[in-house]
């Protein structure tokens, strides 16, 4: 093979899995690994597939095995690494070569480095699914110039999960840091969703004393139903998996306290930012923080004694809880997507993505295809107003409300599903209290505020005069 089509750097467990992919679907790929043993090894477990896999052993040795014009993928960590490989291939490429920044970046880092310029070009692209999805179909979620996405989008789309429509899931979203920032609202879901499935299942092993055997057998059950996803299927799995040392079920051996790297948190950040109202998902990063509090969760349980009390009740209305919380957490991701469309002037599809992320990656779930066919008609209404989606939640909602509310009478933690349903009552109430805040704003610091009678005055009766102190 004397060039390949396209390059990819990183050969760590996304990178060796996109390039596998890439050759896969017939277009020769040049590697290059900062630790040149990783190619080697890399190469030797490709199977059938090295015919189409160039190792290169220096960036220069790399860029001389592609096509012109070149493109790369980059597959390292987001930041400094990122901006090192920039640094290094900067020299060595040709203005119209493109650098494409498939890791997790913050969207304002793929902004300041396409906002660069040259010396080639730039685009940042999300890339979501795991090493599963690397190998088989991530979805891609792509931003920068489009001419440079049309020119790498073969390969882009040949990679790319399938839709079951069969449609591809990599697209075009804006400019710039539009796909990154994609990517990060779809890690900010991915973590709502995730916290709202563990609550429920809070809910079953504490609250309705379930063994995880059960719990996994209602968690398949409603992977078969509105709810069919691949976070409730892999649940299921999760549930019913046994240690292999201790043969207890692997979820009773598991230390109840999550990591994470950053991106749901990115998310939340830029929701407050943007003043794009995302509670759901504030509450799930926050909960990862609590959870990671373990020592201090001891001393409250010793202190004031453990809070789960059993309850009772239908499995069914758990699972209409979770429909009705899902729901009301995707209105929030997408209205934010739509804040954010609008402050940083992208355009961004909201029915595409939600198309994009039908397959592929770790939010796949059944309910995107009608999210996509909803924001397709309306893609500024936010989704709780969309006539099929609030005849769901009209009918799923009394069982959310059943939910929170036991949980709170029971001390069973429950803040995503909470925070989802004061949303939506803040959300379908025309007359708020934020009257009284304006009032206090106006008692303590003389922000005036706005009547309903629409007249003059701007202050209350309790306004200083100017000559008081
Ligand atoms: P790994 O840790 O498995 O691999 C990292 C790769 O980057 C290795 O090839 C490593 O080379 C290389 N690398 C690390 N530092 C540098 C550096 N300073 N200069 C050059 N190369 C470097 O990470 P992942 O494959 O999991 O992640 C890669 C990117 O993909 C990240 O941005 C991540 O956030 C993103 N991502 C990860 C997902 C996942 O599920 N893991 C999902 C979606 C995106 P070496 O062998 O020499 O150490």
């Amino acid at each position: 093979m004397s060039s390949a089509k396209i390059g990819l750097i990183g050969l760590g467990t996304m990178g060796s899995a996109l390039a596998l992919n890439i050759a896969e679907k017939g277009f020769p790929v040049a590697v290059w690994n900062r630790t040149t043993a990783r190619t080697r090894e890399f190469r030797a477990e490709a199977g059938d597939l090295a015919a189409r896999i160039l190792p290169t052993e220096s960036l220069a040795e790399l860029v001389a095995a592609l096509e012109k014009p070149r493109a790369i993928i980059l597959m390292v960590p987001a930041g400094a690494a990122t901006d090192q490989q920039i640094e290094a291939l900067a020299p060595l490429l040709d203005p119209e070569d493109l650098v494409i920044d498939a890791g997790n970046a913050d969207f304002h880092d793929t902004n300041r480095r396409a906002a660069a310029g040259p010396p080639m070009r730039f685009l940042g692209m999300g890339v979501s699914g795991g090493e599963e999805g690397a190998r088989h179909g991530p979805s891609i979620m792509g931003g920068g110039d489009k001419a440079d996405w049309d020119r790498v989008a073969p390969i882009l789309t040949a990679i790319a999960a399938r839709a079951p429509d069969g449609s591809p899931c990599a697209a075009w979203l804006g400019e710039a840091g539009a796909g990154h920032f994609v990517k990060a609202a779809h890690n900010g879901i991915e973590y709502a969703d995730m916290q709202m499935i563990a609550e429920i299942y809070g809910v079953l092993r504490d609250g309705f004393e379930m063994g995880a055997d059960e719990i996994a057998g209602v968690f398949r059950q409603w992977d078969e139903g509105p709810l069919k996803s691949y976070l409730v299927e892999i649940t299921g799995e999760v549930a019913a998996a046994k240690d292999p040392r201790t043969g207890a079920p692997m979820l009773d051996v598991i230390l109840d306290s999550a990591g994470q790297k950053g991106t749901g948190r990115w998310t939340v950040v830029e929701g407050a930012r943007l003043g794009a109202p995302i509670p759901v998902i504030e509450a799930a990063v926050t909960a990862r923080d609590v959870s990671a509090r373990l020592e201090e969760r001891a001393a409250g349980e010793a202190r004031f004694g453990p809070a789960p009390q059993p309850l009772s009740g239908e499995v069914s209305v758990l699972e209409q809880a979770l429909i009705a919380g899902k729901i009301l957490c995707y209105a929030q991701g997408f209205a934010m997507i739509s804040t954010a469309s609008a402050e940083f002037g992208w355009s961004l599809p909201s029915a595409e993505i939600a198309r994009i992320w039908r397959a592929g990656c770790i939010i796949r779930s059944a309910m995107l295809d009608d999210m996509a066919e909803a924001l397709e008609g309306a893609p500024e209404r936010n989704l709780i107003l969309d006539p099929a989606f609030a005849a769901r939640l009209e009918a799923d909602l009394p069982a959310l409300r059943r939910v929170v509310a036991s949980a709170a009478l029971h001390g069973l933690a429950a803040p995503a599903l909470s925070a989802g349903l004061f949303w939506f009552d803040q959300m379908r109430t025309k007359r708020g209290t934020a009257n009284l805040i304006q009032a206090q704003r106006d008692y303590f610091g003389a922000h005036g505020f706005q009547r309903l009678d629409g007249g003059p005055e701007k202050h209350g009766p309790w306004a200083k005069p100017a000559n008081e102190i």
